[in-house]
């Protein structure tokens, strides 16, 4: 999946563990989660299988995680909504970061 952002430049994602994506998790999700993960390590069982299918299902969860992108070139933020619809917010100063989520 693509999209272009105002300025034109295409943003895609079609791979994991890109450099201008994030996820977001509100923070009324944020405890539910990790609780789930602490439920998932604790509680999993004993077999290999226990632990995968722990994994597995807190995965399948989505915690009110939104997929959010923002332009390398423009530092436009964009949040997706689903369904192909994004809300867009364009950074008030020039010299605000373009690589907020890179991380590395
Ligand atoms: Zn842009």
């Amino acid at each position: 999946m693509w999209f272009e952002c105002k300025c034109g430049h295409r943003i895609h994602d079609i791979s994991d563990a890109h450099h201008y994506k994030a996820h977001i998790i509100p923070d009324k999700q944020w405890n539910p989660l990790w609780d789930a993960v602490d439920d998932a390590i604790e509680n999993s069982g004993p077999s290999s299988k226990d632990k995968e299918r722990a994994c597995m299902e807190l995965r399948s969860k989505e915690y009110g995680r939104q997929s959010v992108y923002q332009c390398p070139v423009c530092g436009r933020i964009y949040f997706a909504l689903g369904h192909g619809e994004m809300v867009c917010f364009k950074p008030e100063l020039d010299s605000t970061s373009k690589k907020l989520f890179d991380t590395d």
